[in-house]
């Protein structure tokens, strides 16, 4: 790959986790998603490499890089077919919030453990009655003496089992003009009061995902993460990686679904050629491939922005990275089982379960529509329906 759009120790950072992710593979993270585990080895030993603090700051342990970076990470170990989602919550959005707006004592506490993968942090923004609307969470914070106490319910929350602590964003009144502004705070796994239910997903993999309620959740006033008149700005440092990174997941699956069917399509022969002779099942496979080529274009282009300081540009280009990406990753798969015919469908070829898969990044974390009306309104400047 050119140095114009990867350095060489990116190409270099690729080939190493390639390699890692070689080790595990597909076979790997099916078994433990079977056996209701987690990917606890190959975490560890991405951790121990230095790949899942690679952008959080030096001083704390982290590799000192970027999204650009962690997003590479992400992706090959998606293209072996071993994606960690909790790299996308995790360093990506909880390190990133913590590094850039924490207090001394929260990057201390947290950051060498998110950077060395011994702590794990969830993100919980998403409730069951606003969903999409973000403006309508009602979690709310109210002071009691230095401590806060927080009520409300969230929805979708990956890993809630296996963080330390999950970052749930909050609103607080604002005690001028009594209006609810979005804050965030640390609520640690066993915080009395704070519940989770597992939600019985369709989706064959490790991470769970958690209904939460907080009844009550009393915190110490450190748990407010940064400055509590920051809330939206901080917020928005942790969307755009976490957007950027689900582009990454979604291109790591792709690439990894394109390439089991190229090597079926290569083999595999009903008539006098292999079937990958065939236009019809080479040329959507072939658009396939410049469809994820063209989605890491602008996931790149996205961390680079973002590592640079530019939070607007990098927003609008996180945000077209992301739709790009899904929207690729569902269209690779989708062929991709294609191409195997009944095979695609069978536990031993193991792509039917990313039929499924495959459509998170549409959804989450934020929808293909509602990426488009972000398109359509802040690009476009057309007028607004909601
Ligand atoms: C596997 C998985 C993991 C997740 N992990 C997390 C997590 O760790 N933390 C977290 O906070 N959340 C998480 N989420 C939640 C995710 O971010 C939400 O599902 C997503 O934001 C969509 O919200 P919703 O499901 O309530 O859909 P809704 O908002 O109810 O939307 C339903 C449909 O309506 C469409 N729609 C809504 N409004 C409009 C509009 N104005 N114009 C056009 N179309 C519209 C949407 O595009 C969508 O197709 C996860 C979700 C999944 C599936």
């Amino acid at each position: 790959m050119s140095t114009l759009i990867e350095t060489q120790e990116h190409h270099a950072l690729r080939a190493a986790v390639a390699a890692l992710g070689q080790r595990y593979g597909r076979e790997y993270l099916a078994r433990i998603a079977r056996e209701g585990g987690h990917p606890d080895e190959l975490w560890a030993d991405a951790a121990k490499l230095g790949y899942l603090g690679v952008n959080l700051p030096e001083e704390y342990g982290g590799g000192g890089g970027g999204i650009a970076e962690l997003s590479i990470v992400l992706e090959e170990l998606g293209a072996a077919g071993c994606p960690l989602l909790m790299m996308v919550v995790s360093p990506a959005i909880c390190g990133t919030v913590i590094a850039r707006f924490g207090t001394d004592a929260q990057k201390q506490t947290w950051l060498p453990g998110l950077a060395d993968g011994s702590r794990i942090m969830a993100f919980g923004i998403t409730e069951p009655d606003a969903g999409s609307n973000s403006h309508r969470i009602t979690t709310t914070a109210r002071r009691d003496g230095d401590d806060w106490i927080l009520t409300g319910r969230k929805v979708f929350i990956s890993g809630v089992d296996i963080a330390d602590a999950t970052l749930i964003v909050g609103r607080t009144e604002d005690a001028r003009t009594g209006s609810l502004k979005p804050c965030l705070f640390i609520v640690p796994r066993d915080a009395p009061g704070f519940g989770r239910t597992v939600i019985d997903m369709e989706l064959a993999a490790a991470e769970k995902q958690f209904e939460l309620t907080l009844d009550d959740v009393r915190l110490p006033s450190s748990a407010l993460v940064g400055d509590e008149d920051a809330g939206l700005l901080q917020l928005f440092a942790g969307l755009n990686p976490e957007r950027i990174m689900t582009a990454a997941f979604a291109i790591g699956m792709g690439r990894y679904a394109l390439g089991r069917a190229v090597e079926y399509a290569k083999t595999r022969q009903v008539w006098k050629t292999p079937i990958g002779a065939h236009q019809a099942v080479a040329h959507p496979l072939a658009q396939a491939h410049i469809e994820l080529e063209l989605a890491r274009l602008m996931t790149q282009k996205a961390a680079a922005l973002y590592d640079a300081g530019d939070d607007m540009g990098a927003g609008e280009a996180a945000n077209m990275a992301k739709y790009a990406a899904a929207e690729a990753c569902v269209r690779a798969v989708d062929q991709a089982v294609h191409t195997l015919g009944g095979n695609g469908l069978t536990r031993e070829y193991g792509l039917g379960s990313l039929i499924t898969a495959s459509r998170v990044a549409r959804i989450a974390p934020v929808s293909r529509e509602m990426i488009l009306n972000f398109i359509s309104h802040q690009t476009l400047h057309l007028p607004k329906s909601y």
